[in-house]
């Protein structure tokens, strides 16, 4: 073990309303943090302005209240801990771009959006992967000069491996390669200034001593980025646990259609929490065949990530209510 005790995180994205998918993430990770004696840190990445919302946020921290998930840690805010957000913590994720650009890990990039994309088309069209090209590594110290003298704003690109292979070690998934010439040097710092998810993310686990990372499937693809951006600052990346995706009992994409609202909707329609966190929990998550009703004090005793499952889960409305009406 890296760190003496568990310290997991829920990290949303402030752009729509707490759902059950990521109520069920952050579950995961608070009985995670319950079982092992250790912590359970909220953050809020709200570095996409345009997306980010005051009432989501509110949402969100509301929605954990209502169901009971506490966190432990997060500024100071003279009352219960508020989350730590992102959009507070620039300085922070500056400082580790330049050690970055320091190390002849990034470099700025002054391409335009309309640059790229007509790049990305052309490579397309000789039947080549559309990624980032590399022009602005190539840069000559004099045409950097000229960009930088035109006012052109800047992006910072992190500079991937150019051979190899990323293999992450996942505690439900098992091993996972990635080929690193697949990907790209991707945007570490926008030109507005703000991080984008993929470094961010990695800065705070870093700071904050994140030992396990706990989260969706979705963002499985986006690992090999961070694990090469942990070695880039010589630290070693935390342990990963990606949770399969939920589905409706149809197998098709869940949706409101399918009852899966925002937990507040629940919160309104008279559910119960005790109920809603019993559900969730037994979505990818069981300890055997047979027991349904758990109480809070027996998840948090029982839970593991080894019985956490790498299929999907099925969200069934029909099963909550049942639940429901049981508690
Ligand atoms: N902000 C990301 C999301 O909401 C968090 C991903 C992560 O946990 O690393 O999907």
């Amino acid at each position: 073990e890296r760190f003496d005790a568990v310290r997991v995180r829920y990290a949303p994205s402030p752009t729509g309303y707490p759902h059950v998918g990521g109520i069920r993430t952050a579950l995961y990770n608070w009985l995670f943090a319950r079982h092992h004696g250790g912590k359970f840190i909220l953050r809020l990445e709200d570095t996409d302005r345009s997306r980010s919302t005051e009432e989501s946020a509110r949402a969100m921290l509301e929605g954990l209240r209502w169901v009971g998930l506490d966190w432990d840690e997060g500024p100071d805010v003279g009352g219960p801990y508020g989350p730590y957000r992102q959009t507070e913590r620039r300085e922070l994720y500056q400082r580790y771009a330049s050690r970055l650009v320091e190390a002849g890990r990034a470099y700025p990039c002054y391409c335009t959006p309309e640059e790229l994309k007509a790049r990305r088309q052309e490579a397309l069209e000789r039947g080549e992967a559309p990624k980032y090209d590399r022009r602005c590594l190539h840069l000559t110290d004099a045409e950097r000069r000229r960009l930088e003298a035109e006012g052109r704003p800047k992006a910072l690109r992190f500079r991937m491996d150019d051979a190899g292979e990323t293999v992450v070690q996942d505690l439900v998934r098992g091993e996972v390669r990635f080929e690193n010439t697949l990907l790209d040097d991707f945007v570490i710092i926008k030109s507005d200034g703000l991080p984008t998810y993929n470094f961010a993310v990695v800065v705070d686990d870093l700071e904050m001593r994140i030992t396990h990372v706990i989260r969706g499937d979705e963002h499985l693809s986006n690992t090999p980025r961070q694990v090469q951006v942990y070695r880039a600052l010589g630290a070693e990346p935390p342990a990963f646990a990606h949770l399969s995706i939920l589905l409706a009992p149809d197998r098709s994409k869940l949706s409101k259609r399918h009852g899966a609202q925002s937990v507040d909707a629940f919160r309104e329609r008279g559910y119960l929490p005790e109920a809603i966190v019993n559900y969730l929990a037994l979505l990818g998550w069981g300890y055997d065949a047979e027991q349904q009703i758990f109480t809070v004090e027996e998840l948090i005793d029982k839970f593991s990530l080894a019985r956490v499952s790498k299929n999907p889960a099925i969200f069934d409305i029909q099963k909550l209510e049942w639940m429901n009406g049981y508690y």
